[in-house]
């Protein structure tokens, strides 16, 4: 069905003049509209009024007060005096004005009125005549700087209106404050690594640039920032550009990948740990674990350590949803998403983890710290991951490290399963990574090793298909060592391995089954520029492999919306679990 999009912008309108033709209700809602948006409204209507009008009360007082200028226009009727365009406007514009809102609904005067605009490219809204206006206004929700609005681009403004008291109600309680707040840190940060550097740092380039709310994460936003080596000091300037680099990056994940519940809730001690961060980085977070109390831990504490699949909150298994509700204290990671967190009962206790780039480590010691002391108190913790625990979960070490601490395995410590991303992440995206005659054979990698070392990478099998997990940070090194040899290979000779052709099948699969799930296909070749050119949002992985192409045809070249042609296609969304029509009984809890 033929319909078109607009670009929606934001303008900042303090200080400019809008017109409003008309003298009913609606200009006196426009009126107040520009008013609240910090620009000057003139009124034009004429004077007297037509037989027995008055002037809306609001609008009357609003005159009254001087806050609304009225110019008495005896012409109205009929043609409009197109000198008011040119002349009641501000000076520094020559006198224009900014915008025109005609209320009125006479045929004559709409037309002529958005006929001298159109000729002075003053923008003009005309009610009811889309075919007259230059602009819409959105059906908007507004909650201190935050602003969300919605158009249907004249689909119905019943419907805009439908649709964005429901966006609004999913939004947690506090959150336009808590934009302020952040932004307020932001800033503050900001202005504080500019007092220390006249250099910017890459982190700074960034946050720079995302001023713009259009600006979606860059390809580097998740790029691995090293564990600090010590503290910062005032003559190290190394670690003091790594410090900012970092605390810049911490803010930009907590943006990220906080639960939107928590965000709202930030609170000034959050933000004093962060700003602190920056002074103490290398021991903002504890770096060792108490020495195990002798023995057993008492009581009937127990640790259970659950995977919470991929995203989706139905993808829970039945025994870890149990196991959320009846946790004592739940220990979840950052990546574990918002609908598993939903789950959580009110009274449970729960912590998130504060592992951001560069302090994984000490964050893993913190939680395994939280963790035995609570279970030491006689209390059932839940130490919530995402995916599966097992598979680049570090849920090994940390069973390695809780039975160091005394506890033990089907009495005190428990592990439960969880659908991993691996797998689940290409089922989303129509990817069978075994699909006979494609692959025999399915490999899950890591794409960053150990302290940010590129680890070894895998060699091509015609009948493999290759998952990356945690790699699109690091894309093109990552591609360029599977479509060549390392240069310690080459120095080494060590030339052994099968390098995989360019023209390979590939897919980004990026926050698979969240609602936000975006899947880009192309081919090895071109999957770089695809992450660069669509930004990234992590977290996502790479499927190499035949197997990619099974269920899709191969795209050699997709069309996007502006026209243009790209290597790639990208597909946005997900609505694989959405059986509600279905199902509408069991699958009522979707939502
Ligand atoms: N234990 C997790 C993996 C942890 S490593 C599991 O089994 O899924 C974190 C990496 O998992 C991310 O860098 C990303 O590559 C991948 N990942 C996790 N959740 C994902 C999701 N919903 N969509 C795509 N990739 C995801």
């Amino acid at each position: 069905m033929a319909h078109h999009t607009s670009l929606l912008t934001a303008i900042d309108c303090r200080g400019h003049v809008h017109l409003v033709v008309g003298a009913n209700p609606l200009a006196a809602a426009r009126c107040n509209q520009s008013l609240a948006v910090g620009a000057t409204p003139i009124l034009v209507a004429p004077e007297p009024l037509k037989k027995g009008d008055l002037l809306p009360a609001a609008l009357q007082v609003r005159v009254d007060s001087g806050e609304v200028r009225w110019v008495r226009d005896d012409e109205t009727a009929g043609q409009f005096n197109s000198t008011y365009l040119e002349t009641l406007g501000r000076d520094d514009v020559d006198g224009f004005v900014d915008a025109v809102f005609v209320t009125d609904h006479h045929p004559l005067l709409a037309e002529s009125v958005a006929a001298a605009c159109r000729r002075r490219r003053i923008p003009v809204n005309v009610v009811d005549r889309p075919d007259l206006c230059s602009f819409a206004l959105l059906s908007t929700h507004a909650e201190g700087p935050l602003q969300i609005g919605i158009t249907t681009n004249g689909s119905g403004c019943k419907l805009a209106a439908r649709i964005r008291r429901e966006v609004a109600a999913t939004l947690p309680t506090g959150l336009g404050e808590a934009c302020a707040r952040l932004g307020a840190l932001r800033r503050q940060i900001q202005e504080e690594d500019r007092r220390t550097a006249a250099t910017a740092t890459k982190a700074e380039i960034d946050f720079t640039l995302s001023e713009d709310d259009s600006y979606d994460q860059s390809a580097a936003f998740n790029q691995l920032v090293l564990p600090a080596s010590g503290n910062a000091t005032a003559d190290n300037t190394d670690d003091v550009e790594t410090a900012k680099t970092r605390r810049m990056r911490w803010l930009a994940q907590m943006c990220e990948y906080w639960p939107l519940k928590r965000l709202a809730s930030v609170t000034d001690d959050d933000v004093e740990a962060l700003l602190e961060a920056y002074a103490t980085q290398g021991t903002a977070f504890p770096q060792t674990v108490q020495a195990p109390d002798a023995g057993n831990p008492s009581g009937n504490g127990r640790i259970i350590l659950a995977g919470s699949g991929p995203g989706h909150p139905d993808l829970l298994t039945r025994a870890v949803h149990q196991a959320i509700l009846s946790a004592d204290v739940i220990l979840a990671d950052k990546l574990v998403p918002q609908g598993v967190l939903d789950l959580i009962p009110r009274r449970t206790e729960v912590a998130i983890a504060r592992k951001f780039p560069g302090n994984a480590d000490a964050a893993q010691e913190e939680l395994i710290e939280q963790a035995t002391a609570a279970a030491r108190a006689g209390k059932t913790v839940l130490r919530l991951k995402q995916g599966d625990p097992f598979v680049y979960g570090r849920g090994g070490e940390e069973v390695l490290r809780l039975r160091a601490a005394g506890f033990k395995d089907g009495q005190s410590l428990f592990v439960l399963p969880g659908v991993t991303s691996a797998l689940s992440g290409p089922l989303f995206a129509g990817i069978p990574p075994t699909h006979r005659d494609a692959a025999d054979q399915v490999l899950i990698c890591t794409g960053t090793g150990k302290k940010g070392k590129a680890p070894q990478p895998p060699g091509y099998r015609v009948s493999r298909t290759a998952v990356f997990l945690m790699a699109l940070h690091r894309i093109t090194g990552l591609l360029a060592e599977l479509t060549d040899f390392t240069a310690e290979e080459k120095e080494s000779n060590n030339t052994g391995r099968a390098l995989w052709p360019a023209s390979t099948p590939c897919a980004v699969i990026e926050r698979a089954s969240c609602p936000d799930q975006k899947v880009i296909r192309t081919t090895l070749e071109h999957v770089a520029a695809a992450i660069e050119q669509e930004g990234s949002r992590p977290p996502g992985l790479l499927v190499v492999g035949r197997a990619c192409d099974v269920l899709y045809t191969p795209v050699s070249v997709a069309a996007s919306s502006d026209g243009a042609s790209k290597p790639w296609s990208v597909e946005e969304g997900f609505a694989s679990l959405d059986l509600d029509s279905i199902s509408p009984a069991g699958l009522a809890s979707l939502a």
